[in-house]
């Protein structure tokens, strides 16, 4: 049986998100035999296979140039794309920076000399920040939003159950429904 190839993205959030999937518990013993993790957090690979994904899931918020840079990649190797939990879904605390405080002042802030040893502000490790930080819907179509911070484990499971078995989820109210 060809597995189910996922890949998980994190970008602008606290990982709890990816907590949240890892603690679906015995869900994955069901499905272990059925997806192959190809490209996470917690899997060793940084790339994104050039031959393609069924599902990526993506945790947290677009907040800088690099983010931008892979949800394009993302969105064109992946056959569906999930938005994983409120900070993927509205961008959540990552922008609560926005109209608030412009990026390079946030760095100065961050890195500056009342922060920092040499108060260098990085030029090759932080990627530039965007004005912005913005939802993963506003830089790429997603194809289902789960909702939550985190979304509780229960919820991805099922909708992890629910897609190997060909169902789309959709949210009916506040309840997630697989059609
Ligand atoms: Fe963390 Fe909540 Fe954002 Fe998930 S939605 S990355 S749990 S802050």
């Amino acid at each position: 049986m060809n597995k189910v190839k996922i890949a998980t993205v994190w970008l602008s959030g606290c990982a709890g998100c990816h907590m949240s999937l890892l603690d679906i518990d015995e869900t994955l013993l069901d499905i272990a035999d059925r997806i192959e993790f190809v490209r996470s957090p917690v899997v060793d690979l940084k790339e994104f296979p050039a031959d393609g994904m069924d599902v990526t899931i993506v945790e947290g918020a677009v907040a800088n140039e690099e983010h931008l840079e892979i949800l394009h990649e993302v969105r064109e190797k992946s056959k569906l794309v999930i938005a994983l939990g409120d900070c993927a879904v509205t961008g959540n605390i990552p922008s609560m920076r926005n109209n608030r405080i412009p990026p390079q002042e946030l760095l100065e802030r961050v890195y500056g000399k009342e922060r920092t040893v040499n108060g260098t502000l990085p030029t090759e490790v932080v990627p530039p920040l965007l004005d912005r930080v913005r939802p993963v819907h506003e830089v790429i179509p997603v194809d289902i939003w789960l909702h939550g911070c985190p979304p509780p484990a229960g919820v991805i499971g099922k909708a992890i159950l629910a897609l190997l078995d060909g169902k789309m989820p959709e949210l009916v109210g506040r309840e997630l429904k697989f059609g």
